[in-house]
């Protein structure tokens, strides 16, 4: 059977192309190598009644309206506003950081105007290059080497497992420091759980008569085999080009679960363990949709450098590579016939939102070429 469009990849880059051609009226083969749907953000509900994120914790978070109205199309939202505290000294402290938080560590009381006075002085007594080059410097010109060394050092040397000197300042540009006392991990106008969850948002976006889903299947292993118009590919960018300009690196998680016969295990859905033990933080995932349960279920998240690709790691070095990958798939979408699209496809560490963001606009200037 000839599809106008093939699809490699279920998650939400793949899903949400696949709904837009299928809307414009192209039949749409969409192939997934695991056996589900949704990609990482997965998710089941346990025995317990609960939600668990099956790759780790996501919370969808967008300033983007267009995607807002997208996903609403598909699912309602709860009302739910991320919080996480980082286990530190002893204490559960406010983070990202705000004055509550330089309040707890400094054992201080200052206002929300003093805020930006206290912190350039913790910044004075520290070294960084100015402009900053690498994640370290980004953090220690906002907030000096002593809030650093707490919350972000050893967090970033477990997640990372390199010196946070060789990550590239985006990395760092993903948390806000704030002077007032807002709390919330994300500050942006949109925010929410797919209340039926992630797995029922990405089965009904791709729930349309011109989408067919095969599952469990390696798009490598019968792409010769297939016939379309376009191919839009949202695997391991390195992987596409049979690592021809070398291996990109990847960062995984082992992600273990358990389950206590308590009713909360923490008071927020996040707590951050910078300094101790070996996890980097642990989800309590009834938080999130607010279910009731006499059980809770929690996940302990430890960083490694194999399994699967959840990650993309921002050093120089990987994105030299990704430079040399990124010609070849613009030359690949000039003949119109490919698009790339995604976390791993285009090897950048998007958020959910940015995803999408990227998958209807790359999508919608493809139709537009027709
Ligand atoms: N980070 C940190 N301490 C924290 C939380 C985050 O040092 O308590 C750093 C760490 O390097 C992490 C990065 O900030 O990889 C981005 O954090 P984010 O919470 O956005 O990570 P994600 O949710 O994508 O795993």
């Amino acid at each position: 059977m000839f599809f106008d469009a093939v699809v490699v990849g279920a998650g939400l880059a793949g899903s949400t192309a696949a709904r837009i051609l299928a809307e414009s009226g192209r039949k749409v083969l969409v192939i997934e190598k695991h056996k589900h749907i949704a990609g990482h953000c997965h998710d089941y509900k346990d025995n317990n009644g609960i939600t668990v994120h099956t790759y780790g914790p996501h919370i969808f978070h967008t300033n983007n309206k267009t995607v807002w109205e997208f996903v609403n199309k598909f699912t309602e939202f709860n009302y739910y506003q991320h919080k996480v505290l980082s286990y530190a000294e002893g204490k559960l402290i406010p983070f990202p950081i705000n004055r509550d938080t330089l309040c707890e560590v400094f054992g201080i009381n200052i206002a929300t105007y003093e805020v930006e006075e206290f912190l350039s002085n913790e910044v004075k007594k520290s070294k960084f290059n100015n402009p900053p080059k690498n994640f370290r410097d980004v953090i220690v010109s906002q907030v000096g080497e002593r809030l650093y060394e707490l919350f972000f050092k050893n967090y970033t040397i477990k997640q990372w497992e390199r010196d946070p000197e060789e990550l590239l300042p985006d990395v760092a540009k993903r948390i806000p420091v704030r002077a007032n006392r807002d709390d919330r991990y994300f500050s942006d106008k949109y925010q929410g759980i797919p209340k039926y969850g992630y797995t029922k948002l990405v089965e009904n976006i791709l729930n349309h008569d011109n989408i067919t889903v095969m599952m469990g299947i390696d798009y490598f292993e019968i792409r010769d085999y297939l016939k379309s118009s376009l191919v839009v590919y949202t695997g391991e960018l390195d992987r596409f080009f049979d690592f021809s300009h070398g291996k990109l690196e990847y960062r995984s998680l082992n992600l273990v679960l358990k389950t206590f016969d308590i009713e909360f295990y923490q008071p927020v859905a996040v707590v951050n363990y910078p300094n101790d033990y070996d996890w980097t933080r642990i989800t309590e995932y009834k938080h999130f949709l607010d279910e009731k349960s006499s059980k809770t279920t929690v996940c302990f998240e430890y960083p490694t450098a194999h399994g699967k690709p959840y990650y993309i790691v921002m050093t120089s070095e990987n994105m030299e590579r990704r430079k040399k990958y990124t010609e070849e798939v613009e030359r690949l979408e000039r003949t119109g016939e490919y698009i790339f699209v995604g976390r791993l496809a285009e090897y950048k560490y998007y958020n959910m939102d940015e995803v999408i963001t990227a998958s209807i606009r790359k999508t919608e200037v493809w139709l537009n070429g027709r």
